[in-house]
C-alpha cells in the first residue's frame, strides 16, 4: 500500500496533486509549435527561478547527478585542476564524479555540519597564480548534513584574489526553496533536479550556464555526448531536443515555475524559512541537536538531527516507516546512524510538518529517547501559530 502520509525525506517532495496532474499528459509531437509552447516557457521560468537574466537553461532528462557531469564534461578538459569543498556525502560525490573524469581534484575537507571554508578556498585561489586552477566548485546546501554554505561569500573570495576560474555551484537542494542568485553570485553553472525545489517527479537535470561557461565549451575536452550543451543548444534553436524529451516532465516543469512565481520567490523562501524554524524549535525542545554546526549554517530544506551517543539514529526512520508508515532521511556517509534528517523542502505546509514532527516524536519515545511527547510539536506550534483571524491579515 501507498502511503497516504506526507513524506519528509530531503526530496523527492511531496507533489502538488496539480504538478503531479500536468506530467500526465497525453503524447504529442516533440518536434510540433506546441512542444515549443512547453519548452521555451518553462526555460524562461526557470530563468527566472535561478534569478538570472544573462544565463542559458538547459534541461536533460536525468537528475541532478546528469547535471553535475553536464557541468563538468562541458567546461573542462582531462587533467584540468578543480579546487572543491567537501563537508558532506553529496559533495563527495561530486568530487568522486571529478577524479573519474581524470580531473586533478584540490579537495577542502570541511567537519561534516561545517559551512564550506570560504577563507581556505580564497587562500588556494590566492596562491595559485599561474590560474591552474580551472573551476571551483561548492554544494549550496549539503543535504546530507543540513548544513547551507555562503556562495556569495566563495564568489568575493574569487574576486579577491582575481580568479579566473569558473564556478560551479550544486544547488540541487537549495533551488526552489531557498534564496538562490546565479547573476548577483557570480555562479557560471548552477545544477538542480526536479525533484526537489520544483516539487516535481525525478527525472528531470536542470542547469544554468552562464556566458562565460559556455565559452568554455569551445575548449573543453572531456568526453560528452548525451549532455553536450552544444547539441542541446541545436535543439532549441529549432524547438527541439537531440532526442526524445520527457515532454509531460516539461510541461510540469512550466506549472511548477509559474506556481513559484505566482507566490513570489520571496514568499516561498520565507515559508520554509518559517517551516524550518520550527523543526528548529522542536529539535530544541526535545533537547537534540542538530548536525549543523552554528545557526548560520542551518539549512532551510532539511534539518539533520543528532540523537544521543550510542543510539542508532537509523532506528527512528525504520520505526517511522512501519510503525507509522511515514518517511524520513537516514543518515548517509560520515554521519550514517548519528543523524536523522527531516526533509522540510519543495511542497510544505506549516500544518504538514507538525503532522511529520508529532509522528518522529512518538517514534523517539516508543525508542525509549527521553523525550516528553508533545514538547517539539508545542515547539513548533509556537512559531507557527499566526494568531487570530485580524492579526493574521494585518501580517
Ligand atoms: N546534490 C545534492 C545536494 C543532492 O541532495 C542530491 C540528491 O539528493 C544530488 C546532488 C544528486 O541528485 P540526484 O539524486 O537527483 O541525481
Amino acid at each position: 500500500m501507498i502511503s497516504q502520509n506526507p513524506v519528509f525525506i530531503p526530496g523527492p517532495t511531496n507533489m502538488p496533486e496539480v504538478l503531479r496532474k500536468s506530467c500526465d499528459m497525453p503524447t504529442l509531437d516533440h518536434r510540433s509549435a506546441a512542444f515549443a509552447g512547453i519548452l521555451h516557457p518553462a526555460l524562461e521560468g526557470v530563468k527566472k527561478v535561478l534569478k538570472t537574466t544573462s544565463a542559458e537553461v538547459f534541461v536533460f532528462p536525468s537528475t541532478g547527478t546528469g547535471g553535475w557531469e553536464t557541468a563538468l564534461t562541458n567546461t573542462l578538459s582531462p587533467g584540468d585542476t578543480v579546487l572543491v569543498g567537501r563537508n558532506g556525502m553529496f559533495s563527495h560525490r561530486w568530487i568522486d564524479m571529478c577524479e573519474r573524469h581524470g580531473l586533478d581534484v584540490i579537495v577542502l575537507d570541511t567537519a561534516w555540519g561545517q559551512g564550506l571554508p570560504v577563507d581556505r578556498y580564497g587562500e588556494v585561489l590566492a596562491q595559485d597564480t599561474e590560474h591552474r586552477i580551472k573551476a571551483v566548485l561548492a554544494t549550496h546546501n549539503e543535504t546530507a548534513t543540513g548544513v547551507v554554505s555562503d556562495i556569495a561569500g566563495l564568489r568575493a573570495a574569487m574576486d579577491a584574489s582575481d580568479h579566473p576560474a569558473l564556478l560551479l555551484v550544486d544547488g540541487v537542494s537549495s533551488i526552489g526553496s531557498m534564496n538562490f542568485e546565479m547573476d548577483a553570485w557570480g555562479v557560471d553553472i548552477a545544477v538542480t533536479g526536479s525533484q526537489k525545489g520544483f516539487m516535481l517527479p525525478a527525472g528531470l537535470a536542470i542547469v544554468g550556464v552562464s556566458q562565460r561557461a559556455l565559452g568554455a565549451m569551445a575548449t573543453a575536452k572531456l568526453p560528452r555526448t548525451f549532455f553536450d550543451l552544444r547539441d542541446m543548444q541545436k535543439g532549441y534553436a529549432v524547438n527541439g531536443y537531440p532526442y526524445t524529451p520527457p515532454v509531460g516532465l516539461l510541461n510540469g516543469l512550466k506549472l511548477a515555475c509559474d506556481m513559484l512565481l505566482e507566490e513570489g520567490l520571496e514568499n516561498v523562501f520565507a515559508r520554509h524559512r518559517r517551516i524550518a524554524d520550527g523543526v528548529r524549535a522542536a529539535v530544541a525542545a526535545w533537547g537534540l541537536e542538530l548536525c549543523a554546526e552554528r545557526p548560520e549554517w542551518q539549512s532551510d530544506t532539511v534539518s539533520a538531527v543528532r540523537t544521543p551517543e550510542g543510539f542508532d539514529a537509523g532506528e527512528i526512520v525504520t520505526h517511522a516507516a512501519e510503525v507509522y508508515d511515514m518517511a524520513f532521511g537516514v543518515g548517509m556517509g560520515e554521519v550514517a546512524g548519528k543523524v536523522f534528517r527531516i526533509g522540510h523542502l519543495g511542497m510544505l505546509t506549516e500544518a504538514q510538518a507538525l503532522c511529520g514532527l508529532a509522528t518522529v516524536e512518538m517514534c523517539m519515545v516508543d525508542l525509549g529517547l527521553d523525550i516528553q511527547l508533545g514538547s517539539g510539536v508545542a515547539a513548533a506550534q509556537g512559531v507557527y501559530r499566526h494568531g487570530t483571524r485580524q492579526q493574521a491579515m494585518a501580517a
